[in-house]
């Protein structure tokens, strides 16, 4: 835990906050200037910065608290969607260097956008970048993927 990150201070009871969930390892809470009624972050206890620093148990238990609780979240403030997402990274716009998923209820007509319109790229995919980009990736996850057996381009 860090002593200055104001997500820890709320994780340890340091710092008030609207707490709608908590177990051993996660706490969620609403967010201090929500996007949307019922906008909540939900946080491992543990101060960490990026998800992928997140052990594995901790990230398990971070999904396993979003899949209980979006539902919750949505009839909280009859809601029939939501967006879910999280800012990784300071070039994402992160500014709470304390990992935490965003649960932005979402309604028809709210005039809010997608996930895949915060950054376009305005060109065209050249297919032998995105054939590289994949085998990369594959590459760099090789000890514990199981996609060995897929053709060039194949969609999942
Ligand atoms: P991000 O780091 O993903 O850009 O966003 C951090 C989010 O945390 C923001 O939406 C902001 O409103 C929220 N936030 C920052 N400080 C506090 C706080 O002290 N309490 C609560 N409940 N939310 C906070
Ligand atoms: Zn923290």
């Amino acid at each position: 835990m860090w002593r200055r990150c104001i997500f820890c201070m709320i994780a340890r009871g340091e710092a008030p906050a609207h707490v709608v969930y908590e177990d051993d390892g996660v706490l969620a809470f609403l967010d201090i200037h929500p996007s949307a009624p019922g906008h909540t972050l939900i946080i491992p206890k543990a101060h960490v910065a990026r998800v992928e620093d997140l052990s594995e148990e901790d990230a398990s238990a971070l999904f396993k608290a979003l899949h209980r609780l979006v539902g919750r979240i949505q009839d909280a403030v009859d809601a029939p969607s939501s967006t879910i997402g999280v800012n990784n990274g300071p070039e994402s716009g992160q500014e709470v260097p304390h990992v935490h998923i965003h649960v932005i209820p979402r309604f028809r007509g709210d005039r809010g956008g997608i996930i895949q319109g915060i950054v376009r790229s305005g060109r065209r995919p050249i297919q032998e970048e995105m054939q590289r980009i994949a085998e990369k990736i594959k590459e760099l996850s090789a000890a514990d993927t199981k996609l060995a057996h897929y053709a060039p381009g194949h969609i999942k």
